[in-house]
């Protein structure tokens, strides 16, 4: 069983004290929450909600069953729903500025597979990013359907380079020209889910148009800023913008697609019935919920404090003696090469020794991995969570030192447990859910007590 040695008395959800029939699940979503509120979540692609996020993911929408689209649905009852998606619909229009959304992909995987189903046959060509350079396994991994169902065709980053006038390790577009031009692809897939650095979609655009293929932009890690003015907006540009709503745009766990209205229909189509059945309508009142926090202006200081923490963690990182892919960052990820800090520091086992530490990040190839996808020689950071829980800059240095710290004395058990308290301590100063400490708190207000 999980170890709950260590949870404070925390709610788990807004409606915690009505959790009673079922102790086991109750205790487990306890120690989770505590679990999230005392260690450091530093993975790049999770986020802390807020709190009405939570109560409308567990809403009475979830009992409602509505195949279809607004004002079309297979069953009756469907008019309060049909409002809630059509908000949502709206709103995530008004925010990204796109003409057409579809909020009822269940994840970010869905979308993409949705988004393909919508522009190729089976067996057409899609040029995407290498997935040990930063790619999405819905890119084409062999272990993904896309792989059996479209044929993949790859572009990657350009050799690590010691001049700061000209960083490597960033996207090589005479690469994805060079692809392009050779094998003819019918659509080409911008967006990564480990690279540290803006992806400006003009590029790619002329690339695209030069032979012919659509454009897809995947914005799932850096959606959030992009809503937020932190990244550039690629709506305009390409033919179809995925994205996840759980990662920087700080929703509930979902995917969501965008499109110009003539490709309405195919998306549409594609995702009911191409892909799924019924919508998850809690969720996509959660997403409406999400959409509305980031139109706020205090969501443009989050996401600039997003990437500002980042620059903080990337600089105290750096003075630990960590190589940093591409030397740094300009969004709300750093990816780490271990190898410099240490020839035999793996991923796997800085994950490890962080994760004993309360410090939870994963590991991640990075351009030219001599190791395994399983073992690694990086880390890849984020801090979109932290930052939503309050965390600045001086946080940030604190971080990168009981990193270097821990890795540095990592068969030193003391040191990590010095590390371990100091991490609590900072934790305690943050708490994710200050509106829900305390079991049996009843619901509590809107965004209640979020930080930034
Ligand atoms: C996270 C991610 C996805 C998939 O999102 P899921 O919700 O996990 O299915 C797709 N593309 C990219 C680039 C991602 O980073």
């Amino acid at each position: 069983m999980t170890d709950r040695s260590t949870s404070p008395d925390v709610a788990a959800t807004p409606f915690d004290a009505w959790l009673t029939s079922d102790a086991e699940v109750a205790d487990l979503l306890r120690a989770e929450a505590g679990r999230q509120s005392t260690t450091l979540q530093l993975i790049a692609s999770e986020n802390f909600t807020s709190t009405a996020v939570l109560a409308a993911t567990g809403s009475v929408l979830t009992n409602k069953y509505s195949e279809g689209y607004p004002g079309r649905r297979y069953y009756g009852g469907n008019r309060i729903i049909d409002e809630v998606e059509e908000l949502a619909r709206e709103r995530a229009k008004a925010l990204f500025g796109a003409e057409h959304a579809n909020v009822q992909p269940h994840a970010g995987a869905n979308a993409n597979l949705a988004a393909y189903q919508a522009l190729l046959e089976p067996g057409d060509t899609i040029l995407a990013m290498r997935l040990d350079q930063g790619g999405h396994l819905t890119h084409g991994s062999p272990a993904s359907i896309t792989s059996k169902i479209w044929r993949f065709v790859a572009y990657g980053v350009t050799p690590a380079s010691d001049d700061p006038a000209r960083p490597g390790e960033v996207i090589d577009f005479d690469e994805v020209a060079d692809v392009a031009k050779r094998e003819r692809p019918k659509l080409i897939v911008a967006g990564a889910t480990a690279y540290p650095r803006l992806i400006e979609p003009e590029p790619f655009r002329e690339i695209a148009d030069s032979v012919g293929a659509k454009l897809m932009f995947d914005i799932a890690h850096p959606a959030g800023l992009v809503a937020g003015g932190a990244h550039p907006n690629p709506v305009a540009v390409a033919d179809v913008v995925t994205f996840t709503t759980h990662k920087t745009l700080r929703g509930p766990r979902g995917g969501a697609i965008l499109c110009r209205a003539e490709l309405a229909k195919a998306i549409d189509s594609a995702v009911f019935p191409g892909l799924q059945g019924g919508p998850l309508e809690h969720v996509i009142a959660a997403k409406a919920v999400a959409f509305g926090e980031a139109a706020l202006p205090s969501f443009r200081q989050y996401a600039a404090a997003v990437v500002a923490n980042a620059r903080a963690l990337a600089r105290g990182l750096a003075a630990e003696g960590f190589r940093l892919v591409s030397g740094g960052t300009d969004n709300h990820l750093i990816l780490i090469d271990l190898r410099t800090f240490d020839e035999e520091l793996t991923g796997k086992e800085a994950q490890e020794v962080l994760d004993r530490s309360g410090i939870t990040l994963n590991r991640n190839t990075i351009p030219d991995d001599q190791r395994s996808a399983f073992v690694t020689s990086g880390l890849r950071l984020g801090t979109a969570a932290q930052t939503t829980a309050g965390m600045g800059e001086p946080e940030m240095a604190e971080i990168a030192a009981l990193i270097g710290l821990a890795l540095r004395e990592r068969t030193d058990e003391g040191v990590l447990e010095t590390v371990r308290h100091s991490v609590r301590a900072l934790c305690d100063r943050f708490p994710p859910y200050p509106g829900l400490s305390g079991l049996g708190a009843g619901p509590v207000g809107a965004a209640g007590g979020r930080g930034s």
